[in-house]
């Protein structure tokens, strides 16, 4: 029994959504990150995996889901020291099935649209990947400045004067001196 539990499930290569949703199928277990070509691609690096827990079924409204989690931990550049940067993914999966842009357009609001035919199978590599893409930051960025000095990052140093930038204070500071002068 432990034994089998720590066993990796194998996820297969592919899934028919409808037919999941209708036997309230699941989806567990590890994805190599190699396997996501474009979320490499964009990273950079390919280390480590995604732990994928998705379960689908049929909500009070009738409308067919895939739901779940997808945890991974990738590594990017942070845009503003140009440092590693790792990144926890915990993604939220909330996707109900649709055949058409008609039914995409009914879904209720807490779903992302899944367009897929009823007799369609899709990649579980795909759908694992559109997930985490959609889910990566705009600017992917160390949280704390403090990483950022680590990897050599030196923040504006406030007291520079910028001449486009403080001239027409400086200048309001000379007219305030003038009129006090004045007075
Ligand atoms: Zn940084």
């Amino acid at each position: 029994m432990i034994r089998r539990l720590m066993e990796t499930p194998l996820l297969p290569a592919k899934i028919r959504p409808w037919r999941m949703a209708a036997e309230h199928g699941c989806l567990n277990g590890r994805l190599a990150l190699a396997a996501l070509p474009r979320l490499t691609a964009l990273l950079g690096a390919a280390e480590g995996e995604v732990v994928v827990a998705l379960s689908a079924g049929c909500d009070a409204q009738g409308v067919r889901f895939i739901q779940g989690r997808l945890c991974a931990e990738v590594e990017w550049t942070c845009q503003r020291c140009l440092g590693p940067l790792r990144l926890p993914l915990d993604v939220q999966v909330n996707l109900g099935l649709v055949s058409d842009e008609a039914a995409a357009n009914r879904l209720p609001d807490e779903y992302d649209p899944l367009l897929v035919q009823e007799n369609s199978d899709i990649a579980v590599a795909d759908l694992v990947e559109d997930e985490l893409l959609l889910a990566l930051p705009q600017i992917p960025r160390h949280e704390d400045l403090r990483e950022c000095a680590v990897h050599g990052y030196a923040q504006p140093d406030e007291s520079t004067p910028d001449p486009k930038k403080r001239q027409p204070f400086a200048a309001l500071a000379t007219l305030l001196q003038d009129s006090q002068r004045s007075h």
